[in-house]
């Protein structure tokens, strides 16, 4: 078989061997953890010894319940539904959610629907061209009903970290619950989740070399006490928070998966920021770099060139593995990224595109339309995520054969 070069990695990433070692080891285990048998205090204990682990990962005690989930997007909604609900309860009050433009579809069809069922009311706020969310923007949108603010940690697409803390502080100053969806911060730093000010969390293990269909909603107790939280799948497992059969075999490979990703973490993150930048200076040596304020400004860009999207300091509140390009040829012939991203397919080269050069803009990567990207930049945009894993050899291959392939189109007049 020949060997993929796979740039999409905050789309999945390879289930690392420590975690599917063990997750093989519990598949055939036959106890129900809410059972009450023999056989079930050794499942009970490894979910026990998780949840703890967890929670010392990410310097907390019980002061925080750990939630185990099928992954963030459930997270992400149970925690919207429940705070609204709590909230009409107690205070009897339509809760006030604010989120931002830029968070993933979970956040944002979950508040859409609440919001177009008259169950609560929404702010939306919008990032900057960097995809920077202002705390300033969201204190203005905070009312005296207001239940719940969720900002992401990390945006996906254009790899900007969000000033989580400060964001946090302000919540608490106003007494407001912030949650954050953390996917792709979770794995490539230490999150220290009450120090960040942060009160719920939630993130997806298959992000971080762990198993696919299970993440976790960390949740500050004195809010589920405060809120009488309730969950949104019946059963009584997990407290009663999320009902449902532990998916054992997975929920073993935890421990493995983050121990695993957090051995020589910062190497790692230098390694994978250091490819970026080999990447983005490999491109100039053919192909004029660009400055994304053109084409916002009167002066016309230059025909025939790439942009690198977001923050221009890679080294500052940047995701390190995330690159966003974009190519531009002019504007009578768009450059086209669905045909760039199938001929760096047919050469086993996996990269993703935000939207589709070819549509004028009902698919468009809400991100790009939110940080009011113009089309001539969306329609040649290819979203590049690295791994702990890609070597140099990936990264000089997929610069020859990226660089190859525009200059093919920006020939083809
Ligand atoms: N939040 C963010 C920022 C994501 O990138 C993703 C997945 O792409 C999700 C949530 C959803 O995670 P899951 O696949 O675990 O539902």
């Amino acid at each position: 078989m020949k060997l993929i070069i796979y740039l999409d990695n905050n789309a999945t990433t390879k289930l690392c061997k420590q975690s599917k070692d063990k997750i093989i080891e519990w598949l055939c285990c036959c106890s129900n953890p809410s059972s009450d048998s023999k056989l079930t205090i050794k499942t009970k204990d490894m979910i026990e010894k998780t949840k703890n682990y967890i929670l010392k990962h990410n310097g907390i005690s019980n002061n925080y319940t750990v939630i185990i989930t099928s992954g963030a997007s459930e997270s992400n909604s149970m925690i919207i539904k429940s705070i609204s609900e709590s909230y009409k309860r107690h205070k009897n009050k339509l809760p006030h959610i604010i989120i931002s433009a830029i968070e993933h579809k979970s956040i944002l069809q979950c508040c859409n629907i609440l919001s177009s069922d008259g169950l609560i009311t929404l702010t939306i706020v919008e990032p900057n061209a960097y995809g920077y969310i202002s705390y300033k923007d969201i204190e203005h949108s905070i009312t005296d009903n207001t239940a719940l603010i969720s900002i992401m940690y990390a945006n996906n697409e254009i790899g900007s970290i969000n000033d989580v803390k400060k964001i946090g502080e302000l919540a608490h100053k106003y007494s407001i619950p912030f949650h954050t969806d953390a996917v792709q911060a979770y794995g490539k730093f230490k999150i220290n989740i009450q120090d960040s000010n942060i009160d719920i969390l939630s993130m997806s293990f298959h992000k971080m070399y762990g198993p696919m269909g299970l993440g976790l909603l960390i949740i500050n107790n004195q809010l589920i006490s405060g809120y009488q939280i309730k969950g949104q799948i019946s059963g009584t497992q997990q407290m009663e928070l999320r009902g449902g059969t532990e998916n054992v075999p997975a929920i073993a490979g935890i421990i493995p998966a983050i121990k695993d990703n957090f051995t020589n973490r910062l190497s790692k993150n230098t390694k994978m920021l250091k490819q970026k930048k080999k990447i983005i200076a490999g491109i100039e040596k053919t192909i004029h770099r660009g400055d994304y304020k053109n084409y916002f400004g009167n002066s016309f860009p230059l025909d025939n060139e790439f942009i690198v999207m977001g923050n221009p300091d890679l080294d500052n509140n940047m995701l390190p593995n995330t690159l966003l390009l974009s190519f531009v040829k002019n504007r009578k012939k768009p450059f086209c990224n669905v045909n760039l991203k199938k001929v760096l397919n047919n050469k086993n080269i996996i990269i993703s595109i935000g939207s589709a050069c070819s549509t004028k803009d009902p698919d468009a990567s809400h991100v790009l339309v939110a940080i009011k990207a113009p089309l001539i930049i969306k329609q040649g945009i290819i979203r590049i995520s690295l791994s702990d894993n890609t070597t140099d050899k990936d990264i000089d291959f997929f610069i020859k054969e990226l660089v190859k392939n525009v200059i093919i189109q920006f020939n083809d007049v």
